[in-house]
């Protein structure tokens, strides 16, 4: 039997895809994950936007198949930078052009300016911005941004910490943008279900046979030499476990020594805010604010997305690991004064909100991780203990990238299964 730990779209996405006997258990009372979606009168909120950039048609048609067409929407990525008072157009550092005519001198001078010993291949991520965009482009935007979101000192990340997240650029991409502007990102476009990204995951989960999953069941011990695995139920004995739990939780159910300081990652607080009316004309889906006066780090519209008429917000603060987080209440008046710095909010009253804590968020990529990751990664899949999804792999990824790694190790499994019994 299969032991499958975490209903999110990694631990259904093996389910719904593996031939063999499985039992799935759930912390929470509910599936999802953080793909998860809360319904307030109109409002539709995700666990800060949640949305799905298809790299390969056959997922999109498995999770898709199951959405009436009329219920998805198409939408075509309008996202931009508040910066010194105006909005330019993201990425920072292919449009620089549209910044005021010294900042835009200054970018493009460093650009065409990287001191020489930066030349050195960049060992950390803050280096790596230096060393690929200047000096201004690095401080103006990329350092601080980033520095707000993952809350800790960039110069600790791997260079290649986002992987293909991150929206590299040479220079001439950068001059060629000045006049014909490229929409080419991992998600120019993306989809949407008008009632929230939940519904991707009910689609999943119709391929999963929900007798055998348990929700409310916490895993709280393993004995990897006898393959048995404590609940707060029950002793369950697997042939196979499939965790996406955090990988430093799983290390430690298992007793595997581990440091700590190792896996360190960010903490995320999602305000999602209901308001009365529309806010000012504007088609943005979201706003990244690099600004270290402003609490937030990136304000998204769902009334954009989801073209309602109502404003309907998500707002992101980070926090580091070992921050405390304040009481959401305290925090929401500095979030609506700080809305109303940027002219987001004006006359409209705020009618509803929730809060999420995502707690890990985005995981610090060092080169220390990644190494250590790969070695106890081994000697759990020498027990028959496998770790998938972005927590469990302990990486920057997507619901997607989740999906197919999750039927990846699927089709494995059922393969190596396969040939014990020949
Ligand atoms: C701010 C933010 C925005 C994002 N936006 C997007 C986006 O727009 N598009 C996109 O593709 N991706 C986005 N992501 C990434 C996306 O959220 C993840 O890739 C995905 O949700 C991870 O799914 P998972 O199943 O691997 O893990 P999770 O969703 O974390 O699921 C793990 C499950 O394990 C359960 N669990 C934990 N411990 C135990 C235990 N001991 N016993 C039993 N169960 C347990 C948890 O309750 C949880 O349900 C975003 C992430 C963040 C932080």
């Amino acid at each position: 039997m299969d032991l499958i730990v975490g209903a999110g779209i990694s631990g259904l996405g093996y389910a719904a895809s593996t031939p063999n006997d499985y039992q799935l258990i759930e912390r929470s009372n509910d599936i999802g994950g953080y793909c998860k979606t809360f319904y307030n009168g109109e409002y539709v909120w995700d666990c800060a936007g949640h949305f799905f950039h298809f790299q390969h048609p056959e997922l999109r048609d498995f999770v898709m198949s199951n959405i009436p067409d009329e219920e998805v929407i198409q939408v075509r990525k309008q996202t931009q930078i508040y910066y010194k008072g105006r909005l330019i157009d993201y990425p920072f550092q292919m449009n620089i052009h549209q910044l005021e005519q010294q900042e835009f001198i200054d970018c493009l001078y460093d650009l065409f300016n990287i001191p020489e010993e930066a030349d050195s291949p960049a060992s950390t991520f803050k280096q790596m911005l230096y060393a690929k965009f200047g000096k201004s482009i690095a401080e103006k935007f990329l350092i601080p941004y980033n520095g707000k979101l993952y809350a800790t000192d960039l110069d600790k990340l791997d260079v290649d910490a986002m992987g293909r997240f991150f929206p590299y650029a040479n220079k001439e991409q950068i001059i060629r943008n000045f006049r014909n502007p490229s929409s080419q990102s991992y998600n120019a476009t993306f989809l949407h279900p008008l009632r929230g990204c939940i519904r991707i995951i009910d689609s999943v989960a119709s391929h999963v046979d929900m007798k055998r999953v348990t929700l409310g069941e916490e895993l709280i011990a393993i004995d990897m030499k006898q393959h048995t695995a404590q609940t707060t139920r029950r002793m369950l004995t697997y042939d196979r476990l499939i965790s996406s739990i955090p990988f430093p939780q799983l290390l430690s159910l298992c007793s595997v020594n581990y440091d700590p300081a190792i896996y360190s990652c960010n903490k995320v607080l999602v305000f999602n805010l209901g308001f009365d009316k529309k806010g000012p004309e504007r088609q943005n889906n979201w706003i990244y604010y690099p600004d270290p006066s402003l609490v937030f780090y990136r304000v998204g519209f769902y009334d954009n997305i989801l073209q309602q008429d109502r404003m309907s917000l998500y707002v992101e603060i980070g926090f580091g690991q070992g921050d405390q987080v304040p009481p959401a209440d305290t925090l929401l008046e500095r979030v609506l004064d700080d809305l109303r710095k940027i002219g987001v909010l004006t006359d409209q009253r705020l009618e509803a909100y929730n809060t999420v804590l995502m707690d890990p968020a985005y995981v610090h990529i060092t080169h220390q991780s990644e190494t250590d990751k790969a070695e106890k990664m081994a000697l759990l899949s020498n027990n028959d203990i496998y770790s998938i999804g972005r927590y469990g792999a302990w990486k920057y990824c997507s619901l997607e990238d989740n999906l197919h790694d999750a039927i990846q190790l699927a089709e494995k499994l059922s393969q190596q299964k396969d040939s014990l019994h020949l």
